[in-house]
């Protein structure tokens, strides 16, 4: 052992009392596949023996000894030198309050018993609420510029892993474990995660008055019958998965049909089950309702979720509407109407309908191109290419002028949409 790292513990310990495990943790990465408890003891019995040395060449005062010794908690060799010591209180360590050693020990036989019920294949310990032992760790690390250490959070999930593997002798897996016991130092709990497995995909929604997600009135009453989410929380029951998550791209009102390409989604399932079958999980997503369907096209990760919500803000739409008009309109008004929204930017303030759950802001989106068929005088269908985001509805009604420019406004009538489909949703992934 090199006299600098001596000194360098030396100078800590002059400031710091610390337990063997965190003062070997600071030379964590210093002599491998030593525990940080054995290397911070060593570290402690040449410091000794370095001290007494300095003491016999008075290189050292005995009150600088004294002070280093007692923040080692090494009082016991004060009593060796013939040190006439009161019985001194323990120092408590200056990261861990002498915890860490009963953290390990604790929490390892907790977890040990949890997977003992659950005999998984393999585990992986996570730790959570240590960040005011990390502060005071990173502190001493950066007031002696130590860049070989090891961080208390590594050691724990470590070191509690090991434990855990050798009571139980279920091996721990650091990439792909089966489950994730999750410890929270600060209440002294242990809970268990699963890795996510998430499916992506499309659905098509073939009826109306069917939402995203469960909504459930103030009465305590389902609000619309049928929802993408309810089809999926019966799916994740059937997969005997812990959990669930929608992560759709982009929604649409419970009125609006979903045809054509269908819409983007993606499908999160907590689950100990890494083989899930995709072919099993479509056939249960389209054995509940005719009304809504879905394919399942691949597994993906997180980073390809975050992708799929971030794209869907802005990627390339195609609506069908049926719009009624408060007065009869010709050929030549639809064919203007087709002009003014070719290319066009709209400008477009939160529609009043929505002002109660959304920010008032004026949104500005694009307009590709529509297509007109006049079915009778006070009706027409409209194919409406757009970016994401833009609400259609107001497009065509134009919202008390909210909406800048709208179908009302071109045609010179009241223009409302009576029935919208999505027919093609781009993939911005
Ligand atoms: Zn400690």
């Amino acid at each position: 052992m090199s006299i600098d790292i001596v000194d360098k513990a030396m100078e800590i310990l002059k400031r710091y009392p610390l337990c063997d495990r965190c003062l070997g943790r600071l030379f964590g990465y210093l002599g491998k596949g030593l525990g940080n408890d054995e290397r911070g003891k060593a570290l402690k019995l040449v410091l000794v023996m370095e001290l007494h040395r300095k003491l016999q060449m008075n290189e050292i005062d005995l009150e600088t000894m004294k002070l280093i010794l007692l923040n080692a908690q090494r009082e016991d060799f004060l009593k060796n030198l013939g040190e006439h010591i009161e019985d001194v209180e323990r120092r408590r360590c200056y990261i861990c309050g002498d915890l860490i050693d009963k953290w390990i020990e604790e929490y390892s036989q907790k977890i040990a018993t949890i997977i003992q019920n659950l005999k998984p294949k393999s585990f992986l310990v996570g730790v959570s609420s240590v960040q005011e032992y990390v502060v005071k760790e990173d502190m001493i690390a950066r007031e002696f510029g130590l860049g070989y250490r090891e961080n208390i959070k590594r050691e724990l999930k470590r070191e509690i892993g090991k434990r855990a593997a050798v009571l139980t002798g279920i091996k721990p897996d650091f990439s792909k474990p089966e489950v994730i016991v999750i410890i929270d130092i600060a209440i002294g709990s242990v809970r268990i995660d699963y890795p996510s497995i998430i499916l992506y995909g499309y659905y098509w929604k073939y009826g109306r008055m069917i939402s995203q997600n469960i909504w459930i009135t103030k009465s305590g009453k389902m609000k619309y019958p049928l929802s993408v989410e309810d089809i999926v929380k019966f799916v994740s029951q059937q997969l005997k998965a812990d959990r669930y998550r929608l992560h759709i791209a982009g929604r649409e009102d419970v009125d609006v049909r979903v045809y054509g390409s269908g819409r983007p989604i993606a499908i999160e399932f907590k689950t100990m089950d890494k083989n899930i079958d995709m072919e099993l999980v479509e056939k249960y997503l389209n054995s509940v309702s005719p009304w809504l369907q879905f394919q399942i096209k691949m597994k993906v990760n997180r980073a390809f979720v975050i992708r799929l919500k971030e794209g869907a803000r802005f990627s390339r739409k195609i609506y069908r509407a049926i719009v009624y008009t408060s007065t009869p309109i010709t050929s030549e008004s639809l064919q203007k109407l087709e002009e003014v929204f070719k290319d066009r930017v709209i400008e477009q303030r939160t529609p009043t309908r929505v002002l109660k759950r959304r920010k008032d802001k004026v949104r500005r989106r694009k307009m590709f191109k529509i297509k007109t068929f006049l079915i009778s005088p006070n009706l027409f269908e409209a194919l409406i290419e757009c970016e994401g985001g833009l609400y259609v509805k107001e497009l065509i009604s134009g919202d008390n002028g909210r909406t800048k420019p709208s179908f009302s406004d071109v045609l010179g009538c009241d223009a409302r949409c009576v029935m919208l489909d999505v027919l093609y949703v781009h993939e911005y992934i």
